[in-house]
C-alpha cells in the first residue's frame, strides 16, 4: 500500500543522457510534467517515454532549448494541459520547433497544427511567481542558463522539490547567475552536464578568447564562431564588444532571429541597454549572397549550429576551411558523436564528404551556460541533511562519477535512469 500523501518523481527522459528531458511529479492525484524534449540523433529524433496528456494537470517548461521543449507538441494532438513558462521561452520555443519542422531531415511525428495548439496553452509566468495546480504549488526561479530560463520550486503536501532544468550559478554578460534557497528542499532534481569539468575563470576566459579572435582578424582571417542560436551566440557577441573588439561581427541564421526576439524582453537580459546597443552594432546576415559578402573582409561570423551539425555554419566551413589564416572557435560543450566533438578530438572535419585537417585553425573556449563541477557541488552543499539528489542530463560516465563524489560526501545522490521512480 502506498502512502496516500507520498510524492512520486518519475524520470521519463534525460536519464544518463543529454536530451529528451521529461520528468513527472505526482502527489494526491495531481501530476505535473517538467519539460518534454527531444534528442536529435544522427538517425532520428527520439522522444521521452510516453505520457498520457489527460493524466497531466500542468506542464512546466524550463527553457526553450529543444532537448527540453521539442517533444511538447506531441502532447497537444487534441487539446492538452496548461503550460507554465515565460513568454520569452514560449516565443523562442516556437522559433526552434518551427525550424526543426522545416529543416529536419527526419520525420517528426507532429505538425504546425500541434505546435500552434501547444502555444495556445501557454500561461506566462515570471521569476518568483507562484502558481497553484490543485494541491501542488509551483514557483519559477531564475535559472541563469539562457534568457527567459527558469528553475522550478515544487511544493506538494509532504515535500519540497527543486528542479534545476539547465542552470548556471555564475553571472555571465547576459544573465545573473541562478540562486535558490535549498534549506527546505527534500529532493533536488539537478542537471549534471558539466559535473566532471571545472570551468575556467570567466574574466580570464573572455580576455583569452577576445585576444585570439583579434589575432585571427588582424592577421587577415575570418573568425568563425559556431554557437547555439539561443543564448550562446548573443553572449559571444556581447563578450567581444565588452572586450573592445570593434571590427565587424556578423550574426547568422536563427541566432539573428533569437537576438531580435530577446530584444523585446528587457526583464530577462542583465544589461539590457548595453545589449540593445551591441545587437545594433552587429550585422544580421541572411541567405548565401549575404554570407559570401560577410566573408570578403576580415571579421567575425557567429552562426549556428554550435556543434557543426547542420545550419548556416556548413556554408561558411566550406569557404573558410581552405585558408588556415581563418579560425574555427568552438565555444561550448560538444556532445560525443557530433562533428564538433570529432573536430575537437581529432582535428579533422568532414567538408563536402572529405575529411580535412583543421587542427591548426581550431580553438576551444569553454563558455558554458551550465554550472561546472565546483558550482554543482557548492549548490548541493546548501541542502539540509537527508535530502535526496536526483542527477539527470549528463553523459553516463560523468553523471555516475558525480554520484560517487556526492555519495562520498555523505549525500544521498543517484544517477537516475529513464524509467526510474522515486517516492518521497
Ligand atoms: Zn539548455
Ligand atoms: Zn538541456
Amino acid at each position: 500500500m502506498s502512502n496516500k500523501s507520498e510524492t512520486v518523481i518519475r524520470i521519463h527522459g534525460a536519464g544518463l543522457q543529454i536530451g529528451r528531458e521529461a520528468i513527472t511529479v505526482a502527489n494526491e492525484g495531481t501530476t505535473i510534467l517538467l519539460d518534454y524534449g527531444v534528442l536529435m540523433t544522427d538517425r532520428k529524433p527520439e522522444f521521452p517515454e510516453r505520457v498520457t496528456p489527460s493524466s497531466i494537470n500542468a506542464i512546466f517548461l524550463s527553457h526553450a532549448h529543444l532537448d527540453h521543449s521539442g517533444g511538447l507538441p506531441l502532447l497537444f494532438l487534441r487539446g492538452g494541459p496548461p503550460i507554465y513558462t515565460t513568454t520569452l521561452t514560449a516565443k523562442i520555443s516556437e522559433l526552434l520547433i518551427e525550424d526543426m519542422l522545416n529543416i529536419s531531415r527526419y520525420y517528426v511525428p507532429y505538425e504546425e497544427l500541434e505546435l500552434k495548439e501547444m502555444l495556445d496553452h501557454v500561461h506566462p509566468i515570471t521569476f518568483n511567481q507562484k502558481m497553484h495546480i490543485k494541491n501542488i504549488e509551483l514557483e519559477g526561479l531564475n535559472a541563469g542558463h539562457i534568457p527567459g530560463s527558469l528553475m522550478a520550486k515544487i511544493r506538494t503536501k509532504n515535500s519540497n522539490i527543486l528542479f534545476t532544468g539547465d542552470f548556471n550559478t555564475t553571472d555571465t554578460r547576459l544573465l545573473n547567475g541562478a540562486k535558490a534557497d535549498l534549506s527546505d528542499v527534500d529532493a533536488l532534481i539537478m542537471e549534471s552536464t558539466y559535473a566532471s569539468t571545472d570551468h575556467p575563470e570567466r574574466g580570464q576566459l573572455e580576455r583569452d578568447f577576445a585576444a585570439k579572435v583579434k589575432e585571427v582578424v588582424e592577421g587577415g582571417g575570418i573568425a568563425l564562431v559556431p554557437a547555439f542560436a539561443v543564448g550562446r551566440s548573443q553572449e559571444i557577441v556581447t563578450v567581444l564588444r565588452a572586450q573592445n573588439y570593434d571590427g565587424p561581427i556578423y550574426l547568422d541564421g536563427m541566432a539573428r532571429e533569437a537576438a531580435k526576439i530577446m530584444s523585446g524582453f528587457p526583464k530577462y537580459i542583465k544589461n539590457y541597454d548595453e545589449f540593445r546597443k551591441i545587437i545594433k552594432s552587429v550585422r544580421l546576415v541572411k541567405g548565401n549572397r549575404e554570407r559570401l559578402k560577410a566573408i570578403q573582409k576580415p571579421g567575425v561570423v557567429v552562426t549556428p549550429a554550435g556543434m557543426l551539425r547542420g545550419g548556416a555554419v556548413i556554408f561558411y566551413l566550406e569557404h573558410l576551411i581552405k585558408d588556415h589564416k581563418n579560425g574555427i572557435f568552438l565555444v561550448s560543450f560538444q556532445i560525443p558523436g557530433t562533428p564538433g566533438r570529432v573536430l575537437l578530438d581529432t582535428g579533422k572535419i568532414a567538408v563536402d564528404g572529405k575529411l580535412v585537417d583543421a587542427s591548426d585553425m581550431t580553438y576551444f573556449f569553454d563558455f558554458s551556460a551550465h554550472s561546472g563541477r565546483k558550482e554543482l557541488i557548492d549548490f548541493v552543499r546548501q541542502l539540509k541533511g537527508g535530502a535526496k539528489v536526483i542527477l539527470i542530463h549528463g553523459e553516463p560516465e560523468t553523471t555516475k562519477a558525480f554520484q560517487g563524489t556526492l555519495n562520498e560526501m555523505g549525500i544521498d545522490a543517484i544517477a537516475a535512469n529513464n524509467g526510474d521512480s522515486f517516492s518521497l
